[in-house]
């Protein structure tokens, strides 16, 4: 399941630049769009290592 730890994330956008058919910023934090929890996109894993506070989870 791909999740974001909403204490740790700053909104960066990073990964809604990276995976945009997976995350979205909403209200400042990064959030998985309904539906695309298990996505297995190539970009999850790229958005998960470009995450500067590490807060991505898959
Ligand atoms: S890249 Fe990381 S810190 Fe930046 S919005 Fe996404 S989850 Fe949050």
């Amino acid at each position: 399941m791909v999740s974001v730890n909403q204490q740790t994330c700053i909104g960066c956008g990073a990964c809604a630049a990276t995976c945009p058919k997976v995350f979205e910023i909403k209200d400042g934090k990064s959030n998985v769009k309904k539906g695309q929890e298990k996505s297995k996109l190539p970009c999850v894993k790229e958005a998960t290592e470009g995450c500067p506070t590490n807060s991505i989870r898959v």
